[in-house]
């Protein structure tokens, strides 16, 4: 990326999220307080509800041979929108087949246990690649929110796991090219496409050119409520990122629905999957920036907040969120050759 690109990019940030003003809220479920539900096609219909300064959004797709919801939300979700939606629309939640965990973070699969309580037929899907995360809360809190606590003395504190309190068990796994009969004439492809997570999964529906791709792509962070900045992207692992905004560039997509962000359409869905692809370019350009002016070696978090205020307009305690991706970064330059570390705790990243 050229400095003027780049340049044009930070001065984009505080503009770029799309409003919400402009979406159909002719289906508002005003019975339900604070969740939205709206049917996007014949029977396809999304469910938001807000989730701290954020929305959340399941997808909930009824066929004749099958229901299937993608994504369950927080501990509280399914009995605070998506049930109560449910039954607006008539459906019973025993007619559910599949809760599909579209990846495993606490506000996508923290409420697949309280659907299987209110319908234990529904079969809990993911890939097996977030497999362990999904079916175990410990697991996610040491391997997903703190495993860079040892070396990097950054991490999360215990209370966000209210979010997703409960063990459960997957009963299928699916995989890329697996397909979801919803009916004789309907389908839902089976994506695989790693980068926030391992195992992270997308579902194509053909019939309406529409991907679902939960938080697969992130372009310039996650936006709020009322259209800033909450924080920065979090992908983990930055080369299977980079292929799946490419995946998803190459696919027939019309319309995508995510799991935090307006809905795009038309060529809005090529512009965002770019807005992703030039975050991590930028990203990778200050973090190299920053390490040439500080050759005695920076630790994680300090590389973090030297760069945060340049690649966001998010609140400064909101900064960490990126340690994730920024350790993505720090792992493949060094895989580049471009940096070595300085062993110590916390570890320490001097350029070669
Ligand atoms: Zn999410």
């Amino acid at each position: 990326m050229t400095d003027i690109n780049r340049r044009e990019f930070i001065s984009t940030l505080a503009v770029a999220v799309p409003t919400l003003a402009g979406r159909d809220r002719n289906m508002a479920n005003k019975s339900v307080p604070g969740t939205i539900g709206t049917q996007i096609f014949p029977n396809v219909y999304e469910i938001q509800s807000e989730f701290g300064n954020r929305y959340i959004q399941q997808y909930l797709f009824v066929g004749t041979e099958k229901v299937v919801l993608l994504d369950a939300g927080v501990a509280k979700t399914p009995d605070t929108s998506i049930l109560p939606y449910l039954e607006t629309l008539g459906i019973s939640p025993k007619r559910i087949s599949m809760v599909v965990a579209m990846h495993s973070d606490a506000d996508h699969h923290g409420g697949l246990p309280y659907i299987k309580d209110a319908s234990s037929s529904a079969l809990l899907a993911c890939h097996r690649g977030d497999q362990h995360l999904i079916e175990s809360p410990e697991f996610l809190y040491q391997h997903r929110y703190n495993f860079l606590a040892a070396d990097h003395q950054l991490g999360f504190g215990r209370e966000g796991m209210v979010n997703c309190p409960r063990e459960c068990k997957m009963d299928v796994l699916l995989k890329e090219g697996d397909v979801i009969e919803l009916s004789q004439d309907w389908k839902l492809e089976v994506w695989h496409v790693p980068g926030h997570s391992d195992g992270h999964l997308a579902m194509y529906d053909a019939k309406n050119k529409a991907a679902f791709t939960s938080d697969a792509v992130q372009e310039q962070g996650y936006p709020t409520t009322d259209g800033k900045w909450a924080f920065g992207p979090t992908y983990y692992t930055v080369d299977a990122y980079l292929s799946t905004i490419h995946f998803l560039e190459n696919k027939p997509i019309e319309h995508m629905y995510s799991g935090h962000w307006p809905d795009v359409h038309g060529e809005e869905v090529r512009q965002f999957l770019g807005r992703s692809r030039n975050f991590v370019e930028a990203a990778d350009d200050l973090i190299k920036t920053h390490l040439k002016s500080n050759t005695q070696g920076v630790t994680l978090k300090q590389i973090i907040h030297a760069v945060s205020p340049k690649l966001g307009t998010w609140p400064d305690n909101m900064a960490e969120f990126l340690q994730f991706a920024i350790y993505g970064h720090m792992v493949r330059l060094e895989q580049q050759k471009v940096v070595r570390l300085k062993s110590g705790v916390p570890v320490e990243y001097i350029l070669v």
